[in-house]
């Protein structure tokens, strides 16, 4: 579509104009993010994983957002990327696989598979709020 003069080719614009990509809310002109989300990417971003998931809790409360707001931005999936919490769910893995001596090389992508294998039936033992199993490549 042209808009302005400008060629937006992205899919989300054709189909949600002016929507957050994330919770589908109107997010304002021109803009793909709402309020309540970019605070929740903004934290996530300062973090970086590197603080695991319940201070990363303290800090989402510490901005006033609620766990609906955070839990739509963690589980959006735009476009079929991983999610930003397979993304931190990756960054902590490695993290702790590092502190432990192991090589910590398991990505995002690794982290989507795992999560839609267990989704669909998997064998999956990986409990909530507990430490990933290691897995080999
Ligand atoms: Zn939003």
């Amino acid at each position: 579509m042209r808009f302005f003069g400008l060629s937006l080719g992205a899919e989300w614009f054709d189909e949600m104009p002016m929507r957050c990509i994330y919770c589908r809310k109107r997010a304002g002109l021109m803009r793909r993010v709402c309020d309540p989300c970019g605070r929740v990417i903004a934290v996530v971003e300062r973090a970086g994983g590197e603080v695991g998931m319940a201070g990363l809790v303290d800090l989402f409360v510490a901005e006033g957002l609620t766990r609906e707001q955070v839990d739509v931005v963690l589980d959006a999936q735009p476009g079929g990327e991983p999610t930003l919490r397979d993304r931190l769910t990756s960054n902590m893995a490695n993290a702790l696989m590092r502190g432990l001596g192991m090589p910590g090389r398991q990505s995002p992508e690794d982290v989507k598979r795992i999560r839609e294998a267990m989704k669909d039936g998997g064998a999956g033992t990986w409990v909530k709020g507990e430490a990933p199993p290691r897995w080999s490549h």
